[in-house]
């Protein structure tokens, strides 16, 4: 694990790649207002038909740094058997105090692939863990503030959405830097969606997302909590 830096944000997410294509607009577009943005990955994505463990590691980097993050950790996990249980918490409690992020984004918790599904409750419940003072885990106590859940390609309930046109270059240069994933040659060879071009998906996506709050590309996040809004004349947007 590299050294912890002191974070505003940190998205949690199964794969690496994972938070490139759901929240990476997001990521790109904090980091440019001069926020400290993060990534932890809880596998190394080993399972994946394509690539291995050594090119998904350095391919995480490139994205990283495309991201412009200020911290990138793996956890090591394993791939496609991420467990909800009390250890894997506890590590994911460490990365949370010694990154101390007031802003979380995990994945939003129904998904198809098992892996997204243990991590965005592992996330929930490593924010809670983090805060208790006599719980075991290296670092000061600490809480974020606000958890927000990232869509995937089938969510539908979202609480609101991110205006990232002006980060969608770099959204599709991070996702292109997984190389072993997403190469034309790959996804040829592709068994799951032979052919489809992930660059098409995610253009498709967020354009759809982007129409419904009139700007070109836009990515969608779902809260568990409802949104404070004390002055709903002056809410952003247009109903009709
Ligand atoms: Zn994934």
């Amino acid at each position: 694990m590299p050294d912890y830096k002191k974070l505003d944000i940190l998205a949690i997410a199964a794969h690496p790649d994972d938070i490139e294509i759901t929240c990476g607009g997001f990521m790109i577009k904090m980091s440019s207002l001069g926020r400290a943005v993060g990534a932890l990955d809880l596998t190394a994505g080993e399972m994946g038909t394509f690539g291995n463990e050594k090119d998904r590691s350095a391919e995480a980097a490139a994205a990283a740094e495309i991201m412009n993050l200020s911290w990138r950790g793996n956890l090591g996990m394993p791939d496609s058997a991420v467990e909800i249980n009390q250890e894997n918490k506890l590590k994911i409690a460490e990365v949370i105090r010694m990154t101390r992020p007031e802003l979380v984004v995990l994945p939003h918790w129904e998904q198809r692939h098992p892996d997204h599904a243990a991590c965005s409750r592992l996330g929930f419940d490593a924010c809670f863990l983090a805060g208790l003072k006599k719980i075991k885990v290296e670092g000061e106590p600490f809480r974020p503030r606000k958890i927000i859940y990232a869509s995937y390609f089938r969510n539908r309930d979202h609480s609101f959405l991110v205006d990232i046109t002006d980060s969608m270059e770099f959204k599709c240069k991070a996702i292109a830097a997984y190389r072993s994933q997403f190469a034309e040659e790959v996804v040829a060879k592709r068994i799951f969606m032979p052919g489809v071009d992930i660059y098409e998906m995610v253009r498709i996506r967020a354009a759809q997302l982007g129409q419904q709050i009139g700007v070109q590309y836009a990515e969608a996040f779902t809260m568990k909590e409802p949104i404070r809004y004390d002055d709903p004349q002056k809410m952003p947007g247009q109903s009709i």
